[in-house]
Order: C-alpha cells, then structure tokens, then sequence
C-alpha cells in the first residue's frame, strides 16, 4: 500500500518534470511524516525513501531515536521555538523553517562541531497570511546575508507555503513569485540552490515553477488525524 503510494507520487513528479523539461532528478521528495508511526517510516524507508520531514519536535526526536539504525535524512519543517533550538542543532540535517535571525543564530551556536553544517531554507510568508509563520519578502536580503555569515550553517534557499489554492494557473503565480524572490538573492549568493515549495496538492505547479524539493505527506501516508485524535 505504502509502496503503491510512494510509487504512484515519484511518477507524478516525474511527469511534472517531464512537462516542465527539467530533469527527473532536479526535483527530490521530502517524506512528511508528522503523526506518522516510526513503523511506516521504516515501511516507505524501505521503498528508497531516505528523506523525512517532521514538525513537532518531541515526536521527530522520538522516530529519529527509534529509527537509527536506518541512514536516514531529516529535515525540520515545522515553527521554531527560539528554546528549542538545540535539540534541532544536534538531530537533524536541514531545517526549512528559519524566519528569524535569533534562531538561526542559535542554531549555529548549538550544532555540533563534528556534524557537517546544518542545510537552511528561509521560510518566506509568501501570500501574507495573518498567519506568523514566515518572513516577509522585503525581509528577506537582510536576513539571507546575516545567516549566510554564520560559521555553522550552510544557507540553501527558500522554503514557501502559500495558502490553499485550487486553482492550478494562480498556484503557479504565487509559485513563481518565490522563485523570482531566489533568483534576487542568488545575484549576491549564486551557491543558493534549493526551493522548497509544493505539497501533496500542487506538486505539479511547483515543480512547473523551479521547485527543487517537494515536501509530501497525505499523497504519501493518506489523510493525517486531526490533532486532538492524536
Ligand atoms: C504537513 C506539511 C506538509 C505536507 O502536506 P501534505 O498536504 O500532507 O502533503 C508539507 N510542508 C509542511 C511545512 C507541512 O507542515
């Protein structure tokens, strides 16, 4: 079941990359596994999935321990507590939701020496939502130059979640304004090479649009437990 999931979404990004004319392996698959059991990540590990997604930190250190055993990737997806930068430092290898210099400067402070540097996307607000989550744009050169500058990180690129769109045209533009918004800073930064951008329900426009990571959990594991049947 799993492996038919997992299957059925490689297939569908490799057709958007067909129709896009990019290549199959511009565009990487980031399992998000919120909610989901240490078993089934082990399950979709076993399918050739080796990077996960998690958002809640005491659930991913919780898998991360379980599953050592597998050479997995893991990457921090969900809002940062300033307090809770450490544990993030030390566990995992990329983080896509830094939207502040003080915790980006954390977790610079508190990765551990003999790690490589720890991978960052800048989440950016993009459809400037009341929601908090996310700098601004016009926030964005100042903060990639700063974080760029700190000794433990290694600044990849931008990470995006605009607000739920059905329409397949104006999931596109938004789309398109995140990568407009990367290639201004890759005149400064030309090592920039990451766009986090789609989800289970707008792969194809993102990929359409230069996405180079789409980060996908429904599609994947099916529909997710409200929070409160956790
Ligand atoms: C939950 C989540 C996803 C996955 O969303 P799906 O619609 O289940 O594919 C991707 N990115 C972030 C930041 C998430 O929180």
């Amino acid at each position: 079941m799993l492996a038919d999931k997992y299957s059925a979404v490689r297939q569908q990004i490799r057709l958007a990359c067909e129709n896009a004319a990019r290549s199959p392996d511009s565009v990487s698959l980031l399992a998000v596994s919120k909610t989901r059991s240490a078993d089934e990540v082990r399950e979709l590990s076993l399918c050739g999935q080796r990077a996960f997604g998690e958002n809640y930190l005491q659930e991913a250190l919780d898998k991360i321990e379980a599953l050592s055993d597998l050479a997995l990737e893991w990457h921090f997806i969900g809002p940062i507590q300033s307090n809770k930068t450490r544990p993030i430092a030390e566990h995992f290898d990329w983080v896509h939701s830094v939207d502040r210099l003080k915790v980006a400067t954390r977790l610079s402070e508190q990765r551990p020496a003999q790690l490589p540097p720890l991978n960052i996307c800048l989440q950016v607000n993009i459809s400037d939502e009341a929601s908090k989550s996310g700098c601004t744009p016009d926030e964005l050169p100042a903060l990639a130059d700063a974080v760029a500058r700190l000794p433990n990180l290694r600044l990849r690129g931008l990470m995006a979640i605009p607000k739920p769109e059905d329409d397949p045209e104006r999931q596109r533009t938004v789309f398109a304004q995140v990568r407009q918004l990367l290639e201004h800073l890759q005149h400064r930064q030309p090592a920039l090479d990451t766009l986090s951008m789609g989800m289970s329900a707008d792969i194809e426009a993102a990929v359409l649009e230069g996405s180079t990571m789409v980060r996908v959990g429904t599609a994947l594991f099916g529909p997710r437990n409200p929070p409160s049947a956790r």
